[in-house]
Parts: structure tokens; sequence; C-alpha cells
């Protein structure tokens, strides 16, 4: 039996339980439930908080899962990722207060950013040569200029309807991700045989899609 870790409400729920029923693989699921077993392929499906699956995986109490990039990388796991899934593709991107005066990310030395990615964008940060104080923050980063938390944010975007109603400007891309399997590093070898079967399913789901 095969463990797989998946976000139990969000962005990455709804899709990655789509990709399992479409790979022919059947199983109840229950709002209630923690963890649910598949009734026809060697697969039980745990319902977990997206951030703590890496670490999850990593330490092997689930065998595999899906999360977003941008997380898997922030906690610097990302030698887990075995396939790009192709949803919940998203960015995360610096925005400024739409009057701020901004023409290079250099304006940035010495301002203060929230963010609730810090590791990823410090490291954008370095690669660039500036230095700015990251703030961390876990949640509702889009207020923290109006607030005066903050001079400039760096947070996930997809439309970017969210950043224009909160009086905001984005002016770098700093990380662009999808969703993505990832699967511990030392499988069984019968976990092994049941992973690739799974994957061998997901290939043709992915090439059906094209
Ligand atoms: P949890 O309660 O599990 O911690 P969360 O609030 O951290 O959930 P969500 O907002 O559901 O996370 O986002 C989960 C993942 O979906 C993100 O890490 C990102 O990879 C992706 N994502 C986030 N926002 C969007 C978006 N607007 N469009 C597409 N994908 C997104
Ligand atoms: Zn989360």
């Amino acid at each position: 039996m095969l463990r797989l870790a998946i976000q139990k409400s969000g962005r990455l729920s709804e899709d990655s339980l789509k990709l399992i029923r479409e790979c022919g693989i059947s199983f109840i699921t229950s709002s209630l439930k923690l963890k649910t077993e598949s009734t026809n392929f060697p697969l039980e499906i745990l319902y977990l908080r997206d951030d703590d699956i890496p670490g999850y995986v990593a330490d092997g109490v689930a065998d595999i899962g899906i999360v977003g990039e941008n997380v898997l990388v922030e906690e610097g796991k990302q030698e887990l990722a075995i396939e790009p899934l192709g949803f919940s593709k998203c960015r995360l991107s610096l925005a400024v207060p739409k009057s701020a005066e901004y023409n290079s990310v250099d304006d940035l030395e010495g301002k203060n950013i929230a963010t609730s990615y810090p590791n990823l964008l410090q490291s954008y940060l370095d690669e660039r040569g500036v230095k700015a104080n990251i703030h961390t923050i876990s949640g509702s980063v889009e207020i923290a200029p109006s607030i005066g938390l903050a001079d400039a944010i760096c947070d996930i975007v997809s439309s970017g309807s969210t950043l224009i109603s909160n009086g905001l400007r984005e002016v770098e891309r700093v990380f662009k991700s999808q969703a993505v399997l990832i699967a511990h590093k030392g499988l069984s070898e019968e976990k092994r045989a049941i992973l690739d079967k799974l994957l061998f399913r997901i290939h043709a789901v992915q090439r059906a899609q094209r």
C-alpha cells in the first residue's frame, strides 16, 4: 500500500483528487475523514495542510505527495520532486503600492517587505545584490502596505485581481509555480513498483490532455 498526502482543503485539493480519479483510482471522500483507502488500487490518501506535506514525505510518514513548487522550494525540499503536474499554476511576485515610485529591484534596498515566503524572496534578492528587511507573516500579506507594516510585499499571484483591489502593482516575478508530485527517497521495492504503476497512469492522463 502506497500512502499519498494531498491538501485537505484549498487550491490544490480539487485538482489533486481529480487527477487520482482520472487515473482510474476509486475512493470515497468525506470532509470529516483524515484518510481514505482506494477500493481498486493499493493507495491510501492522507488529507493534510499543504505546508506539512513536504516534511511528511521527507520523513516517510507519507510515501508520496502533491504540493505547490513554491512551498516545496521554500521548505528547501526540491530534491523530492519527481513530476510536474500542470495545475495550480501561479507565481510569487513582488508588489508595491500603485503610487510608489519603482524603477527596478534596486529600489527595494533598505525597504521592509512582507511575505510568507522568506527563503524564496531572500535568494531572489541575494542574487540581485539587494538588501531588504524581510518580515515573515503567515497570511493577509496584501494588506501589509496599507496598514504601514511594509513598503512592499512578495506574495502568490494568479490573476492579479487581489493585488489591484488592495491598491498594489506587481513589479517583479520572483518564482513560477505549479503542483508537483513528490516522493520519499527511500521507498521499498514494493512501494516503488506501485508508484511506477501510478506514474504510468499519470503520464497517460497527461498525454490525453495534450
Ligand atoms: P493550507 O490550509 O493547506 O495551509 P493554504 O492557504 O496555505 O492552505 P492555498 O491558498 O490553498 O494554501 O494554496 C495552496 C497552493 O496552491 C499554493 O501553495 C500555490 O502553490 C497554489 N496557489 C495558491 N494560490 C493560487 C491561485 N490563485 N491560483 C492557482 N494556484 C494557487
Ligand atoms: Zn498552507
